[in-house]
């Protein structure tokens, strides 16, 4: 019998990149969610844009530190 343990397969899961994505408009509560691709260029340039559209209450909202948008992981400001 080959030896297959559940640990070895482990290893061969996907790594999934550690950006954080998911994020809360503090004004509507509605919590949304950046593409991958967007979750890495808000890592590599979280102070690029100064608002975001947000699809909860179809308007824009201010980033940065006195902004409306907050990482739901509890991580602080988007935009910061
Ligand atoms: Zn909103």
């Amino acid at each position: 019998m080959p030896d297959t343990t559940d640990a070895n397969a482990a290893e061969y899961t996907p790594v999934t990149p550690a950006y954080r994505s998911v994020y809360v408009h503090d004004r509507c509560g509605a919590r949304l969610e950046f593409s991958p691709e967007n979750a890495k260029f808000y890592h590599e340039n979280p102070t690029h844009y100064g608002s975001l559209w947000c699809r909860g209450c179809r308007r824009t909202g201010s980033l940065g530190p006195a902004g409306e948008f907050v990482w739901a992981d509890g991580s602080g400001k988007v935009g910061t």
